[in-house]
C-alpha cells in the first residue's frame, strides 16, 4: 500500500484539461444557467428517433464526451419518457414509428415539450414526402422548437437547446 501511495504522489496529474475555445465556454455557461433557472439544476431529455439515419444521434452521443459533457450542465439523456421533461426528436415522422412516439409522447409527465432535431422531422428539403413518411412531426405534436441541420453538429444542438430554453 506504501509503495502504491508513494508511485501515485511522484507520478502527479497526467491527464489534460480539455482545450474549450471561449465561445463554447460562454455557451455551456447559458445554458447552465438556463438548466437552472428553468428546471431547478436538472433537464432530463428522452431522445426518440423516428426513422433517422443515425448521424443526429451520433452527433448527440458527442454530447455525453468529456470535450461538451452536458451533463456536468445539468442536462441527462434518460431511458424512460416517465422521468423526462423533453422529447427530442430525430428522424422522419414514418407510418410504423408514428404510434410509438405518440406513446412516448403520451408518457412524458406534464409539464412537457418536444424538441425536433435535424431535418427529417421537419421534412425539409431533400425529405420529400414518401410511401413511409406521412407528415412532419409538426402534424403529430407540438414541437417547442426545431435545431435544424443534417445533421446538426454539437455546438449547433448546444445552441439550439439554449434557443429552447430561453423561449420557454
Ligand atoms: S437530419 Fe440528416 S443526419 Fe439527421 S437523421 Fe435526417 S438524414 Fe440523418
Amino acid at each position: 500500500m506504501i509503495r502504491f501511495w508513494n508511485k501515485r504522489l511522484k507520478t502527479g496529474i497526467l491527464t489534460e484539461a480539455p482545450d474549450i475555445d471561449e465561445e463554447l465556454a460562454a455557451l455551456r455557461k447559458s445554458l447552465k444557467d438556463e438548466v437552472k433557472k428553468k428546471f431547478a439544476g436538472s433537464l432530463a431529455i428522452r431522445m426518440v428517433d423516428s426513422g433517422s439515419c443515425n448521424a443526429c444521434e451520433a452527433e448527440c452521443n458527442a454530447l455525453s464526451n468529456p470535450y461538451y459533457d452536458l451533463e456536468r450542465l445539468g442536462i441527462y439523456f434518460v431511458a424512460s419518457p416517465r422521468h423526462a421533461d423533453v422529447m427530442l426528436l430525430s428522424g422522419l415522422m414514418t407510418f410504423n414509428m408514428t404510434p410509438h412516439v405518440l406513446d412516448a409522447y403520451a408518457q412524458i409527465p406534464e409539464p412537457k415539450w418536444v424538441v425536433t432535431l435535424g431535418d427529417c422531422p421537419a421534412m425539409q428539403a431533400p425529405f420529400e414526402k414518401t410511401f413511409a413518411v406521412n407528415a412532419p412531426a409538426t402534424e403529430h405534436l407540438p414541437v417547442a422548437h426545431h435545431i435544424p441541420g443534417c445533421p446538426p453538429a454539437p455546438d449547433a444542438i448546444i445552441r439550439g437547446l439554449l434557443a429552447f430554453l430561453k423561449k420557454i
